[in-house]
């Protein structure tokens, strides 16, 4: 079944007196437990599509349905309760909040657990990713590479049914590309996960089981 489906998406930023036209009217349908590498040149639009998918920014024209739900119907508080019981982001700019550790940033999303629950969770997240010696370490006191790979943490850790990812991969060397892909391809194969990855990397897009091609805003056949 469909999880995801646009309908004519058009984004034009206003810039300096002048429109930028990001996206062009993007006509995508995803099925469920599908993993779709978004492939495409720098602005050709993959960072807008993935912020207007995951609801963080308003189309200027066009719809996104996620399980059939418009999600810009919604009223702001209805969004943000969607986007937190349904989506992972995992972006560029990690957002790690820096007076918090590693093993704290990875515990915020998680509310349905217990606090016992909820560290032994993200602990285990986190081994999964090797940084089983990095949990009491505060961002600024890890690699780029480490950080990326605790933000990815915080994303996946709530279980969400959607992982938006915007070059996951974008500072890891291979060894840790492998890391990240690896269990990001076991959620989508056992949990059935849809993903949606924005890369520059042929070994990213290998994992997964679609390519869309992005040019100028418009999705290439
Ligand atoms: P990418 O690495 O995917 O090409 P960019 O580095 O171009 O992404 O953009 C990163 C973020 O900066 C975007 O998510 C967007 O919000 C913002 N951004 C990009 N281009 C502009 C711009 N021309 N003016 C203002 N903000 C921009
Ligand atoms: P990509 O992720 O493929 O590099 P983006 O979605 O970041 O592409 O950018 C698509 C186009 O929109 C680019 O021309 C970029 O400069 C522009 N853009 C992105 N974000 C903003 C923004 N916040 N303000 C103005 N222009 C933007």
């Amino acid at each position: 079944s469909e999880v995801i489906k646009t309908q004519n998406l058009i984004k034009h930023y206003f810039l300096e007196g002048s429109y930028i036209e990001a996206l062009r009217g993007i006509n995508l349908s995803i099925k469920k437990g599908e993993m779709v590498a978004l492939m495409g040149p720098s602005g050709s639009g993959k960072s807008t599509l993935l912020h207007i998918l995951g609801g963080i920014d308003v189309p200027t024209e066009g719809k996104v349905l996620v399980n059939g739900q418009d999600i810009f119907s919604l009223k702001e508080k209805s969004l943000a309760r969607f986007r937190n019981k349904h989506i992972g982001f995992v972006f560029q700019f990690h957002y790690l909040l820096p007076e918090f550790t590693a093993l704290e940033n990875v515990m915020i999303p998680i509310q349905i657990y217990s606090k016992e629950k909820a560290r032994e969770k993200a602990e285990r997240i986190l081994e999964r990713l090797g940084l089983e010696k990095r949990l009491d370490h505060k961002p600024s006191q890890l690699s780029g590479g480490e950080q990326q790979r605790v933000a990815i943490a915080r994303a996946v850790v709530n279980n969400p049914d959607i992982i938006l990812a915007d070059e996951p991969t974008g500072n890891l060397d291979s060894r840790n590309t492998e890391i990240v892909m690896n269990l990001l391809k076991e959620l989508n194969e056992k949990n059935n996960v849809t993903m949606v990855i924005a890369t520059h990397d042929r070994e990213v897009a290998e994992y997964c089981s679609r390519i869309v091609y992005l040019k100028d805003g418009i999705v290439q056949s």
